[in-house]
C-alpha cells in the first residue's frame, strides 16, 4: 500500500511517515499544496493525507481537483482545529474522512485501515492463498499454520502480492506500490526482497508459491 501525505508541519508529517512505514506502507511526504497535487495525479496511491491548511493550493482545492481528474484514491482529510465548516468543505470537496489535529497514532491508523479496506469493496483482513495466510491487521503470517516472520518491508510485498494472487506483478507495479519515491529503479532491490520473501515462504514446501515470469516479474500462484 502506497500512502501521500501532504501536510506542512514537518512534526506532523514525520509522525505520520514514521508510524506507517512500522506498519509496511510506502510513504511519500509533500510539503506544499501545489507539489502535493502533481504527485497526487502523478502516482498511483491507495491513500491519500490532506492538510486543508497548506502553502499553496489548499486541501479542500487540491481535493476537488483530484475528484475532477477521476482520481479516485480515499482521502483522509487533516483539520487544525474542531471546525464544523472545516469538515463540511472537505467533505463536500470529496474527502472521505477527517480527523481533527492533534491526534493519536492508533487512531489515525484505524481509520486509514478502514478507508484502505472501504476502497477495496471488502471487509477481509485475512488474506489466503492455498495454505498461505496473511492477517492484515496483526501482520501475522503463516504458512501450513507455521508462524513466518518478516520485516516491514518484506510484509508489503508479499501482501502486495497477495492481494494481485494469481496474476503477474511486473516490477514496476511493485516499485509503485511497495515502495516510496526514495527508491532507485535501477538497483535490483526488488528481486533482492523477492528472493528473501521467497525463501521464507516456499523454502521447505513441495509446492512451490511465488514464481518468476522472466523479464517481466512475478506472479504468485494458487495451486
Ligand atoms: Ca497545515
Amino acid at each position: 500500500m502506497r500512502v501521500l501525505v501532504i501536510e506542512d508541519e514537518k512534526k506532523v508529517a514525520s509522525f505520520i511517515k514514521r508510524g506507517l512505514k512500522e506498519k509496511g506502507y510506502a510513504v511519500d511526504v509533500s510539503e506544499d499544496g501545489d507539489d502535493g497535487l502533481l504527485q497526487a495525479k502523478t502516482n498511483p496511491y491507495d491513500l491519500i493525507v490532506l492538510d486543508i491548511m497548506l502553502p499553496g493550493k489548499d486541501g479542500i482545492y487540491i481535493c476537488r481537483q483530484l475528484r475532477k481528474n477521476n482520481i479516485n484514491a480515499p482521502v483522509l482529510m487533516l483539520t487544525a482545529r474542531d471546525d464544523v465548516e472545516d469538515k463540511v468543505n472537505g467533505l463536500d470537496s470529496g474527502a472521505d474522512d477527517y480527523l481533527t489535529k492533534p491526534f493519536q497514532f492508533a487512531e489515525f491508523l484505524a481509520r486509514v485501515r478502514a478507508l484502505v479496506r472501504r476502497n477495496d469493496g471488502k471487509k477481509i483482513t485475512i488474506l489466503k492463498v492455498s495454505d498461505l495466510e496473511l492477517d492484515q491487521i496483526t501482520h501475522k503470517v503463516t504458512r501450513a499454520g507455521k508462524a513466518i516472520e518478516l520485516t516491514s518491508t518484506e510484509y508489503a510485498l508479499l501482501e502486495y502480492l497477495m492481494l494481485n494472487v494469481n496474476q503477474v506483478v511486473t516490477r514496476t507495479m511493485i516499485s509503485e506500490h511497495v515502495w516510496n519515491d526514495d527508491f532507485d529503479s535501477f538497483s535490483n532491490i526488488i528481486n533482492v526482497y523477492v528472493n528473501y520473501v521467497r525463501r521464507k515462504v516456499d523454502d521447505g514446501f513441495a509446492k512451490k508459491l511465488i514464481h518468476s515470469i522472466r523479464g517481466t516479474g512475478y506472479i504468485l500462484k494458487e495451486y
